[in-house]
């Protein structure tokens, strides 16, 4: 009987050692998984042809690398961009054919209504991140656009903003696709 009891819990203690070792390894296993690093896209952008405008699309640009970790956007080294910015006279405005790939003019019409360029460069660089239009007046909100007051010059994308382009460059097709169907954005800043 004793003998019958001993082996038992014997062969209990094997079974929960197994098992115990079983979850380590798995729960090491998870643990690797969780601590891997985020890949990070880098997004070339070409404002060479951006004229007076080149710093401000630098601090757009500066501003978002600050505000999201897995996507990153720098000047483009020779023939690398997939973003090209262009001044002109018109408004500001962006047309993107999908993530981190597109085209934006640093229109002067709204610089010339007051509005502050590196904002601008930030709102139209966030529209190539896969970022619509949201014109709730908010100043703490990129996306606002022409509906912030022109005196505002923050160029810090809100958190919602900030975690929206970090869904996008996540890059799982069923997150990208509301956003970054061919898409134009002509009136961001219009007055
Ligand atoms: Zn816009």
């Amino acid at each position: 009987m004793t003998t019958t009891l001993r082996r038992t819990a014997r062969s209990l203690a094997t079974a929960i050692t197994l098992l115990l070792s079983f979850t380590l390894v798995q729960g090491f296993g998870s643990g690797t998984a969780v601590a891997a690093p985020t890949a990070v896209r880098i997004v070339y952008y070409d404002a060479s042809q951006a004229q007076e405008f080149k710093a401000a699309v630098d601090e757009g640009a500066e501003a978002w690398n600050k505000a999201v970790r897995n996507v990153q956007l720098k000047p483009a080294t020779g023939g690398n961009a997939t973003i090209r910015v262009y001044a002109d006279n018109g408004w500001p405005r962006a047309t993107t054919s999908g993530f981190g790939r597109g085209t934006v003019y640093m229109g002067r019409q709204a610089v010339n209504d007051g509005f502050y360029p590196p904002r601008i460069a930030a709102h139209e660089l966030a529209h190539i991140l896969g970022l619509p239009d949201n014109r709730n007046g908010r100043c703490d909100h990129l996306m606002s656009g022409h509906s912030s007051p022109v005196s505002c010059k923050s160029t810090t994308p809100h958190s919602t903003e900030a975690a929206r382009a970090e869904r996008n460059a996540g890059g799982r097709a069923a997150a990208v696709a509301p956003d970054s169907r061919e898409a134009g954005f002509a009136d961001c800043f219009v007055f």
